[in-house]
């Protein structure tokens, strides 16, 4: 059997066992969505978002990228963070990264790695800043893989701070003092979460943001 044929093939062992277990729920998914939470992750294959967290469908709004950047820049996660703010009004967004990151490997490896690939470079080469910041700290490490884990938690803490400084987020807190953003790091070896870091609007915040747009 192909493995696209038997992805059909469980899609519908999937629909008949969930609709077993609660006959109203695709009813009740059809209806609309709200969401607690936008989900920004990596696109490996190994990171499957709801599944880690045992959440359930509608309650994760989700984008991934490669090495889960948020770049003003990038319409497409741009577009997910306005939809997700300001129609679904999520109360919280979590980046979440994952050790043994090829997309940050990539970017600390340096150009060769990253020849053969013009678009993947042009999307993680904006994680050198990061890398070139850190420089002196990343030298403690010898062996390559603790590197990347620890780029990995510093790309999730910078990442939570792009969000905290866009606009979207800044009238967002304005308005109704959410989200909170959270930066959290999934470890491939052991199937377990950290949490990293998190941020909550503060009334600097929401004062700042409604002074500086009046
Ligand atoms: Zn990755």
């Amino acid at each position: 059997m192909q493995f696209t044929d038997r992805l059909l093939l469980e899609n519908r062992a999937w629909a008949a066992g969930m609709q077993a277990a609660d006959p109203e729920i695709f009813t009740r998914l059809h209806q609309g969505q709200a969401p607690g939470a936008l989900w920004i992750s990596c696109c490996d294959s190994r990171v499957p978002a709801e599944q880690i967290c045992n959440a359930s469908p509608g309650e994760l709004f989700i984008h991934r990228n490669i090495a889960n950047l948020v770049n003003e820049h990038d319409a497409n996660v741009m577009s997910v963070i306005e939809y997700a703010l300001n129609a679904l009004e999520v109360e919280h967004i979590i980046v979440c990264g994952h050790r043994g990151c090829g997309g940050i490997q990539a970017a600390i490896s340096g150009d060769e790695a990253l020849n053969a690939l013009p678009r993947v470079e042009a999307h993680v080469g904006q994680l050198r800043q990061l890398v070139a910041a850190h420089a002196n700290e990343l030298n403690r490490f010898t062996r390559l893989g603790d590197k990347v884990d620890h780029v990995v938690e510093l790309n999730v803490a910078a990442q939570v701070e792009r969000l905290a400084g866009l606009s979207l987020v800044r009238e967002s807190w304005a308005a109704r003092r959410a989200p909170t953003l959270h930066g959290w790091v999934y470890d491939l070896a052991s199937g377990q979460i950290d949490d990293v870091v998190s941020r909550a609007a503060t009334d600097a915040d929401a004062d700042g943001w409604r002074r500086a747009a009046s």
